[in-house]
């Protein structure tokens, strides 16, 4: 399987270079941030836990979002993908730790991790710009977007050493053309593909 994991702050641009890569390398698209948007709007238990914390700028809870994934491989197999595409996690080293038990038990692992670099001045602007038209309530509030590139600093950022410890780190410019920096993501997956290969 390829199994990538689109990594950076909040407003890097995970999302839009998601829905590209998984089209073009035909992976499921797993975003935890969409998950717990669609729990909260079911109404579900889970979703209510999570909204405070969404709310308030924070992450939610490891066990949390690390139960929200157990499915996730044999999802991905189940529909013929080629692998899984993981966007907003691991967002804390104990999800990495838990990913990748939950892929070795599953008999493969994660591929590379792509690390969109934006710095914070650019990161305010598009969120707030986001905010306009998501309908996202974390988008609205400049302290809840100050508190959500906090908890990137201090639990998410560690994550990044977690990768880099294991050669799976690759840093892409997250600024400029939105298809230019989606060739920049595919090659960087393509020279980690023909690098290691798990088949
Ligand atoms: P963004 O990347 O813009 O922050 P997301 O949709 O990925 O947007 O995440 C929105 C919120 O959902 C986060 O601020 C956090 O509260 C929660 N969340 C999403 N993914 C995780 C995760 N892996 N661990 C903990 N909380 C998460």
């Amino acid at each position: 399987m390829i199994n990538l994991i689109l990594f950076g702050p909040p407003g890097s641009g995970k999302g839009t270079q998601a829905e590209r890569l998984k089209e073009h390398f035909q992976l499921l698209h797993i975003s935890t941030g969409d998950l717990l948007r669609s729990e909260i709007a079911n109404g579900t238990a889970l979703g209510l836990a999570a909204k405070e914390f969404m709310d308030a700028g924070q992450l939610v809870p490891d066990a949390v979002v690390i139960g929200m994934l157990g499915g996730a491989v044999d999802q991905a197999r189940q529909a013929g993908k080629k692998g899984i595409i993981f966007d907003g996690f691991p967002r804390t080293t104990a999800q990495a730790e838990a990913l990748e038990h939950m892929l070795t038990d599953k008999g493969t692992a994660v591929s590379c991790v792509l690390s969109l670099v934006v710095d914070e001045e650019e990161l305010t602007q598009r969120i707030l710009k986001r905010g306009l038209t998501s309908g996202r309530t974390d988008d609205t509030d400049i302290d809840t977007i100050r508190k959500r590139v906090q908890e990137y600093r201090t639990k998410t950022e560690p994550v990044a050493s977690f990768y880099k410890d294991r050669d799976l780190l690759e840093e892409i410019e997250g600024v400029g053309s939105i298809d230019a920096i989606t060739e920049a993501l595919m090659d960087a997956v393509n020279a980690f593909s023909s690098k290691h290969s798990d088949g």
